[in-house]
């Protein structure tokens, strides 16, 4: 991957765009490659971006492969089918990765989405929504208000299709599930925060699969430029089911309960280390330079002092400065 200017840099610094592209240019190549071979699903279609993994009947999970260089999609997502309707999880990166994605729900179901979900406002999520949309298909898309408002407000640059296309979002509530009917297949959609101020999961219960937008990220440390880590902590509990379930993450590998819970030890072990460096009146600069994940979480390549001092800013701010 080409470094990041300066000015791409300022532009996308306030997504998980830029920490991803950071993390590429700290990557070892082995790592990368490792990046997709973890999986749980059949390959259904591979491309430079990412593979499309049918996780179950109706179910595909489309896993991107952002540190090749390739910029189409960057986030994972995914195609839930019912019956009578189809779901698209995300809104990608490009529009050109909203349209990869339709066109392969239309191959595999018969069907152009009917419904497209946004789980969070962040660019790599949302910036591509307007793919989805033409003169002759016009799918249903959900979001929170808070969710539209911040992808209209922030996210640059600033592009016509995708505010027309967020305009006639149908609004869901930040307090109650909504369940929505796809035909023999109901899909919950959950409002949560934690990663942002407004997340959504997108939940079924049988199969039992969980796309937990980017409340779960798979061996890579997450992104916690806009984390409220209390809430993030209390989100990531509540999504964990006791029974065999497909844990869809934001970025990464489709994970099973092993490595959600090694997702969950890690974030302990960093709110640990944040608790125990703001009492001792250590700066976030300090603590994040000095802090390591311990051996006994496996391997966590995404290694840069950068990313553990925003995670440990994120902290502070819930604990007060010092
Ligand atoms: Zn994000």
């Amino acid at each position: 991957m080409p470094p990041l200017s300066r000015r791409d840099f300022l532009i996308q610094s306030g997504s998980c765009a830029a920490h991803l592209a950071l993390a590429a240019a700290v990557m070892p190549t082995t790592a990368r490659l490792r990046w997709a071979r973890n999986s749980y699903g059949a390959v259904v279609a591979a491309e430079p971006f990412g593979n499309l993994e049918e996780v179950s009947e109706g179910v595909w999970a489309l896993i991107s492969t952002p540190l090749s260089g390739d910029r189409t999609t960057l986030s994972n997502g995914g195609i839930i089918a019912g019956r009578n309707a189809v779901l698209a999880i995300e809104g990608f990166n490009q529009p050109q990765g909203a349209v990869w994605l339709a066109g392969k729900a239309r191959e595999l179901t018969g069907r152009w989405p009917t419904h497209v979900a946004l789980t969070h406002y962040h660019a790599d999520h949302a910036n591509g929504v307007a793919g989805y949309l033409s003169e002759s298909q016009h799918p249903s898309v959900r979001a929170t208000d808070r969710t539209r408002s911040l992808v209209l407000e922030r996210n640059r640059p600033v592009d016509d299709a995708r505010a027309a296309a967020l305009h006639d979002a149908v609004i869901l509530s930040p307090n109650d599930a909504a369940a929505l009917d796809l035909g023999g297949r109901t899909v919950h959609i959950v409002p949560r925060s934690g990663h942002t101020e407004s997340d959504i999961s997108l939940e079924l219960d049988d199969p039992s699969i969980v796309f937990c937008g980017d409340l779960f990220w798979n061996a890579m440390f997450p992104n916690f430029v806009d984390a409220i880590p209390t809430k993030l902590a209390t989100s990531v509990r509540a999504l964990r089911r006791t029974r065999d379930t497909i844990y869809v993450p934001g970025h990464g590998a489709i994970g099973k309960a092993a490595e959600y819970d090694r997702y969950v030890s890690m974030l302990d072990e960093v709110e640990r280390a944040a608790r125990q460096a703001r009492s001792a009146n250590i700066s976030a600069a300090d603590a994040g330079k000095d802090f390591h994940l311990s051996t006994t979480l496996g391997e966590w390549t995404m290694f840069s002092p950068v990313f553990f001092q925003r995670a440990f800013e994120a902290w502070y701010k819930e604990l007060g400065a010092s």
